[in-house]
């Protein structure tokens, strides 16, 4: 493997910088050795940015030269391929957009490089965003760091691998149902999905446009604090998007934990939770007692439906967003099509992979006239039930901890053949992005070797509660800046 980044966080990395120990062309030349040499073995990127990023670097640097240099000038980071860049190709995983190139950037995109970050590249995905072991890709699978036999989890597994292999400081993700949070705790990274609202879409492709979430894959929860506050904030292009300050995360970290009500989701400890990872979980809970907090069990009864619930609404909603691309307006287009229906089947059939072609196909038949009432209407009020189970809990606690996924990573191939089962990966993370809730994701230890992630859920625009006590965790422990052997 390529020399190691200087230091492993974005905070450290800023510091740096500030401190003149190196340049951002210097620390970018760094990362992208390493991005070279892990590609072979990770497949974490579709489109590596060399050159532009290190146009970027040097801008960088001519900016902390002439003394204009904010917080996060000069650090690299990478975007999933999600995210709208007008300078380079948007694929979303997906061979119907391989060759696309946005007239645009996303919102987030043009904000972190506002903020005087440097694009490092594209990264790998499920094809857009269904998946949860990064295989549904186009371009390929890509490999956890920990074992590359095994899936780094998905929708964003090459987020989740590149920050876990120290190869991206930091890495732009989306969450749907548990995109960013099961990838990092599968990846042994800190993972936060913010509020639904809280962080523009403008730019991101939509999946199912009332769950999706863009945010953040870092190794801690600083990194994450530092970040999410250059990208969170209203965007007039987004009509989603909240009107709210944005509080001062990072001012936010050290906060003591004393008083702080925890509360345990019975329903997450009942079935099916390997036990060597409950017992990292609760292992995490008692550093939380001992920091103070007072922690008391919850029960969100209805919250074992959100699975069912979500593999209702979120097809439906992708079915409609999906249509756009029909290869007249967007996307791939079959050669020399016999007529427009022809056209039309066969750019869709080629250009989709087969986990897409399944989602299309239930969005359409639970929107359809006669089910309509029986699944839509019905997921929808199911909907509504977990989210007043979330905002009961939240009355008598601040925080809900958890376990963010069932097991540790499993092998490449292990389910690719069973959606059910691939789709019960998410059954502790897709509840909060019903109720649109902020979640996150930190390391919590190892079982059989493998990193294990702690969830927290907090009631709407906790954030930086949230990154307090995951911050506050990250002090007293080190997990999080563990990194895989093969990758040091
Ligand atoms: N794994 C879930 C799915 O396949 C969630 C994906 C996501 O959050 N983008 O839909």
């Amino acid at each position: 493997m390529a020399q190691s980044l200087p230091e492993p966080t974005v905070a450290a990395l800023a510091r740096g910088l500030a401190a003149g120990r190196y340049s951002a062309v210097e620390l970018t030349r760094a990362c992208l050795a390493r991005v070279e040499a892990a590609q072979p073995q990770l497949n974490a990127f579709i489109t590596i940015t060399a050159e532009a990023a290190l146009a970027a670097a040097a801008a960088a640097d001519a900016a902390r030269a002439a003394g204009r240099a904010g917080p996060l000038t000069g650090v690299p980071i990478a975007h999933k391929d999600i995210f709208c860049t007008s300078d380079v190709r948007t694929t979303c995983g997906s061979k119907m957009l391989a060759n696309f190139v946005s007239p645009y950037d996303a919102t987030i995109v043009s904000k972190l490089a506002a903020a005087g970050t440097v694009n490092l590249g594209k990264l790998n995905m499920d094809e857009f965003a269904m998946g949860s072991s990064n295989e549904t890709s186009h371009f390929g699978p890509v490999r956890n760091p920990w074992d590359t036999a095994r899936v780094p989890g998905g929708s964003s597994g090459g987020s989740a691998a590149a920050v876990a292999a120290r190869i991206a400081p930091a890495a732009t993700a989306t969450d749907t149902g548990g995109s960013i949070r099961q990838p990092a705790a599968l990846c042994g990274v800190t993972g936060i999905k913010p509020t639904y609202g809280r962080v523009s879409r403008y730019g991101m492709i939509a999946f199912a446009s009332s769950l999706d979430q863009a945010g953040l894959i870092t190794v801690s929860a600083e990194d994450a604090a530092l970040l999410l506050g250059a990208m969170a904030g209203f965007d007039p292009r987004d009509s989603t998007s909240v009107d709210s300050p944005v509080p001062d995360y990072a001012a936010a970290l050290d906060a003591p934990l004393a008083g702080l009500r925890i509360g345990l989701v019975r329903e997450f400890f009942e079935k099916g939770l390997d036990a060597e990872c409950e017992a990292r979980i609760r292992e995490a809970i008692a550093v939380y007692e001992k920091l103070g907090a007072r922690v008391q069990e919850v029960s969100c009864p209805n919250l074992p439906l959100s699975v069912p619930t979500y593999y209702v609404v979120a097809p439906a909603e992708c079915s409609s967003n999906l249509a756009r691309f029909d290869g007249v307006r967007f996307g791939h287009r079959c050669e020399s099509p016999r007529n427009l229906t022809d056209l039309y089947s066969r750019s869709r059939g080629e250009g989709f992979g087969a986990e897409v072609k399944r989602r299309i196909m239930t969005g359409t038949y639970v929107l359809s006239a006669g089910y309509y009432d029986a699944y839509y209407l019905k997921a929808q009020r199911v909907r509504q039930l977990i989210s007043a189970d979330f905002a009961r809990a939240f009355e008598s606690v601040d925080l809900l901890l958890g376990p963010t996924s069932p097991t540790t990573a499993f092998e490449i191939g292990a389910k690719v053949d069973d959606p059910i089962t691939m789709y019960l990966n998410d059954i502790y993370t897709i509840g909060a992005n019903l109720a649109g809730l902020p979640g996150m994701s930190i390391p919590v230890g190892f079982a059989g070797g493998l990193p294990v992630g702690l969830q927290l859920i907090g009631p709407h625009f906790s954030e930086a509660r949230m990154l307090n006590a995951a911050h506050r965790y990250q002090l007293e422990t080190d997990w999080h800046l563990r990194a895989p052997a093969a990758f040091a």
